[in-house]
């Protein structure tokens, strides 16, 4: 089996931007893009539309326009790019093993850099095969402009900035854009909050929730439920978007690192140093607080650091 000294699993701004200083460094390293699991290729970026706040881009830059970038600088310098996802990994033996779909690759070091997935609510009629993606989504951004959503009354669940987000990107398709929220205050910041409180297009229903998503091909309808009477209400809908935070992709793991309670790995401060030595993690598997690119690049280029000093000072040139 082949043995690289550097496996960067994950292709986001942290994934790439870690290929980028170990290819430059001259470690050669392997990059897993992933194919079909957790994320897209390329990371949450690839579903979203203008970002304007990546510094370097003073009239904006298309989320994939962005990630096609930090891809060809990786490849630039030497990357090699495996469009596969990683089915496990073996912390406990060194080198590490890191198992593909079909490679199979031995690593000195590895750098997770696997990101975070919308999370999703079990409410009747949201699963696959019943209104996903036929009404149902995870990213307004992603889906919002697509026909069905058009002059449709939409749903997003949440109370959190991505909430308010989401519910004021859906406002250029929607007729009207109700967040549904299970308390009475919203947790997005002050400045977030304003602006849906006052657009005139959004409703906050408060201490609510979605009990059932109905329809024929596609959503037609909610079942609305006041939380504090358990009075339930069946109102038309043409869309739902959970906006409800993101899941840490570290199930491949099989709990080998420590990660927190709800699965972020733990590094230890001011490093991304992980609980295995020549392990390290970058980007938002790690990273709960900022979730944003320029943090993930940045944390990308300390784990390639981290693995390069780990490299010379075991000796493995
Ligand atoms: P978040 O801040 O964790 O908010 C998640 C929201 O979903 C909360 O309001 C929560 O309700 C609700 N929620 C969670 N589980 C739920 C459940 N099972 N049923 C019903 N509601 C549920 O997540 P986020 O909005 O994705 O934001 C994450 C981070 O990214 C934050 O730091 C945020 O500031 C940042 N962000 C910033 C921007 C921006 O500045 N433009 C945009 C997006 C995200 P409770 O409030 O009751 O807990």
């Amino acid at each position: 089996m082949e043995t690289k000294k550097v496996v960067i699993i994950g292709s986001g701004p942290a994934g790439y931007t870690a290929a980028i200083y170990a290819a430059r460094a001259n470690l050669a390293p392997l990059l897993f893009e992933g194919f079909m699991s957790g994320g897209s290729p390329g990371g949450q970026l690839m579903t979203t539309t203008d970002v304007e706040n990546y510094p370097g881009f003073p009239d904006g830059v298309l989320g994939p326009e962005l990630m096609d970038l930090f891809k060809r600088q990786a490849e630039r310098f030497g990357t090699h790019i495996v469009s596969e996802d990683i089915e496990s990994v073996d912390l406990k033996r060194s080198p590490f093993i890191v198992r593909g779909s079909s490679k199979q690759i031995a690593a000195h070091t590895v750098i997770l850099a696997t990101g975070a997935t919308a999370k999703r609510l079990e409410i009747e009629g949201s699963r696959d095969g019943e209104f996903w993606q036929k009404g149902v989504s995870a990213c307004a951004v992603c889906d919002g402009a697509a026909p069905i959503f058009r002059n449709q009354p939409l749903y997003v669940i949440g109370g959190g900035d991505s909430a308010v987000e989401e519910a004021i990107f859906l406002t250029k398709y929607g007729s009207r854009v109700y967040i549904v929220h299970r308390r009475d205050q919203l947790r997005a910041s002050k400045i977030m909050a304003e602006r849906a409180m006052k657009h005139p297009k959004i409703e906050i229903l408060w201490n609510s929730s979605i009990e059932k998503i109905s329809g024929d091909q596609v959503v037609r309808a909610v079942l609305l439920k006041n939380l504090e009477s358990g009075e339930t209400e069946e109102r038309e809908a043409g869309g739902i978007f959970f906006a409800i935070g993101h899941q840490p992709n570290t199930g491949f793991l099989l709990g080998q690192l420590e990660t927190n309670q709800v699965g972020y790995i733990i590094i230890e401060p001011g490093s991304t140093k992980t609980s295995i030595e020549g392990v390290f993690a970058c980007g938002d598997v790690q990273d709960p607080t900022y979730r944003q690119a320029v943090t993930a690049a940045g944390s990308g280029c300390m784990a390639a650091l981290d693995a390069e000093r780990w490299l010379s000072e075991k000796g493995i040139e």
